[in-house]
């Protein structure tokens, strides 16, 4: 049987890689593979909203299937924050953007101002949405507990992964193998429902 294809709302290959992944029954194709310009301004005021506006503005643009994803971290002790501007977090107003490193040190200055093991959890959030044709659409929202690390540990996975300490491995997210953070991540735990959706 032909796998089904997905466009995916993203230009990012390192989410194109883990999703792949995990949906191993879908075929993803990012938009540029296609030769389509896709780029939308994330004005959204939840994950959700985020979501869902990148699968509707990619699928109005292709008028194929397609599934997005709108991802962060949001910190107790930060009230929620960085959230929905996680990606940018840190970065200049209109300048260019900082590397992850950069981030997890300003984020690592932050929480130096706080006190207590409860103001350091926090919460990877990722929503996960699909546009098969214009009556077929599916959203899932799931997440991953977890604490903000003193300093950061481990070389794998990306962004925020190296101070995201998990108290149950006694590691952090950039100390599991891409297989452990598949099973347990927001993003993993949401592919994985979304998957199941989608086949039915
Ligand atoms: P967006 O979903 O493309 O808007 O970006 C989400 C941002 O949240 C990413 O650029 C990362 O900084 C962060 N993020 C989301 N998921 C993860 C993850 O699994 N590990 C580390 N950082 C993540």
């Amino acid at each position: 049987m032909n796998k089904q294809t997905l466009l995916l709302a993203t230009n990012n290959q390192h989410k194109k890689y883990e999703l792949q992944q995990i949906l191993s029954s879908i075929n993803l194709i990012t938009p540029e593979e296609i030769g389509i310009d896709f780029n939308c301004d994330e004005t959204g005021s939840t994950f959700l909203e985020n979501s869902m506006l990148k699968a509707e503005t990619l699928y109005r643009i292709a008028g194929k299937p397609v599934i997005a994803d709108d991802s962060g971290l949001c910190v107790k002790g930060l009230d929620g924050a960085p959230g929905i501007y996680s990606a940018r977090y840190g970065s200049p107003e209109n300048g260019p953007d900082i590397e992850s490193q950069e981030r997890n040190t300003y984020l690592l200055e932050n929480m130096a101002k706080l006190s207590g093991a409860a103001e350091r959890s926090a919460t990877f959030v990722c929503c996960m949405s699909a546009i098969i044709n214009d009556y077929r659409v599916y959203t899932v929202q799931e997440t991953m507990e977890g604490y903000i690390a003193d300093v950061p540990y481990g070389a794998g996975g990306f962004g925020y992964d190296p101070v995201f300490y998990l108290p149950k491995y006694s590691k952090t997210v950039a100390e599991l193998s891409d297989t452990e953070k598949n099973r347990i991540s927001h993003r993993g735990r949401a592919a994985a429902k979304l998957g199941l959706l989608l086949e039915g």
